[in-house]
This record gives structure tokens, sequence and C-alpha cells, in this order.
């Protein structure tokens, strides 16, 4: 059984808490000392129970808070040495670090975390797909257009979360200028909400338990948008669909165990 919360999510700040057993690890860590250990507190943790951060890539909403948070803790890191590279050139990390590496599993206390390669501007950006041994979670973020890696990847999942970035007539329209709106909406930006729905229409099963929709853009999208489309893939109603906010992110879901 794995159970899994957003602390928030979206272009100001990224974490998910992912637990399994007395395994608790964190995707991302876009939040201060301050902001984390408060949103970790609405979910009944603290920040010295984390057993690791696995990192997606450099960008400051993923990983804002990863030094703040290895010098209070000395919690281990997992990311890419391209990720590494970048980040270690800023600051020194004061903990350990471990390198990972694409479809090369980890396995940290009762989790197997396998990360994957994605399209996105980072120089070594991965995204993971967590198991403990029973169900798995993919998690998908930051990528600017969906690739059979991504898809062979989050096939058979139990659980999901997927990013909704934004609408395509919303960013068209919108009060970004031009070279933001080609970045966001091209191969290596973010995924708007039909390539999204498109994703999950083809990954969808019966087994699947949970998909949290996230990283959407609070200029670019509404939660409206994304819930309608979730309706309609998922063939559900409006009330069961799960969106991940920036301000509350979104409290804990369960794959597996006893149903
Ligand atoms: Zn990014
Ligand atoms: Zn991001």
């Amino acid at each position: 059984m794995i159970r899994f919360a957003s602390l928030g999510s979206g272009s100001k700040g990224n974490a998910l808490l992912v637990q399994s057993g007395a395994t608790r690890i964190l995707v991302d860590c876009g939040f201060g000392i301050r902001a984390l250990s408060e949103r970790l507190a609405r979910l009944g943790a603290v920040v010295d129970q984390l057993d690791a951060v696995i990192v997606t890539h450099e960008h400051s909403d993923h990983c804002a808070g990863l030094l703040a948070l290895q010098r209070r803790t000395r919690c281990p890191v997992y990311l890419s040495a391209g990720t590494r590279s970048v980040l270690a050139a800023r600051h020194p990390f004061p903990g350990p670090l471990h390198i990972v590496c694409a479809d090369t599993p980890v396995a940290i206390g009762d989790l197997s975390v396998t990360p994957y390669a994605v399209p996105h501007d980072a120089v070594e950006p991965l995204q993971y797909v967590i198991s403990d041994g029973a169900v798995r979670l993919g998690v998908l973020t930051d990528a600017g257009s969906v690739t059979a890696t991504i898809s062979d990847a989050l096939a058979h999942c139990e659980g999901l979360m997927l990013e909704f970035n934004h609408d395509r007539h919303m960013l068209a329209s919108g009060p970004y200028p031009a070279f933001l709106k080609r970045r966001i909406g091209g191969p290596e930006g973010h995924l708007d909400n039909e390539t999204a729905a498109g994703l999950l229409q083809q990954l969808k099963h019966d087994r699947l338990q949970h998909v949290l929709a996230a990283h959407l853009s609070e200029q670019n999208n509404t939660p409206e948008h994304v819930t309608g489309h979730l309706c309609a893939t998922l063939d559900v109603a409006p009330e069961d669909v799960c969106v991940a906010r920036q301000s509350q992110g979104f409290g804990w879901l369960t794959i597996g165990g006893r149903l």
C-alpha cells in the first residue's frame, strides 16, 4: 500500500510526499523549510521523518528548499548527474547525495524508485515511478511532450500524478511574452490539458485507482478546465476528481491495500 499527498503544486513550488510503511520520501522540495514544515504538518508529518528527497530537475519550483532541508536534517538527496552538476555549482550540498540514472531502480526503505527521462528544458530531467512491490505510483510533471518512454514508464500504474499545466487557448491569448509562450507550449515545456488528457486516455485501465492532476498554471489554466478534462476522460463526477493546487496541494490518496 502506498499513500501520497501533494504539499503544493505549480510554478511557485512543488513537493509530493509518498509513504509506504515507515518509509517517507519527498519528490521535489520547492518550498522553504518553514513552508515545508507547515505543509507537512497538515498531513501529520514532520521534516525529520523524511527518508529521502528525490529531485526531478534543477528548476527552482522543484528545489528551492532542498539545501535548507538538507542542512537541517541531512536527509539524502537522489538526483541525476546533470541536475547535481547545476545545483552543486550554485552551492555545495551539505548532506549525502545519490546519483540516479534513467531506467535503473533504486531502493529507498520499503519503496523502489525507477527514474525515467522526459523532454523538458533542464539539463537532465527525470520523473519517477514509485513502487512498494505490489502497486505503482507514476509521477509526471514538467514534460513538454509525450514520448514512448513516458507512456511505457507510466503503463499499469495504480496511481498517477500527471501534469495538466495549461489550456492552449488561455496560453495563446494570455499576457505572457511571446518567448515564454513558445517555451511553455514547446516540446520541452509543459503539458497542456488536451495532451495530458490524451495520455491519460491511453494509460487508463481497470486497476487505476487515483489520478491527481498537478502543476496547473495559475495564469493559463483553471481547475474547472482540468476537472472537465478528467471527468470526460475517466467518466467520473466532478466531486471525484483530484486536482492539486498551489496553496493547498491535495490530501492523502491511497493505492493498494484492502479495498
Ligand atoms: Zn521545470
Ligand atoms: Zn515545474
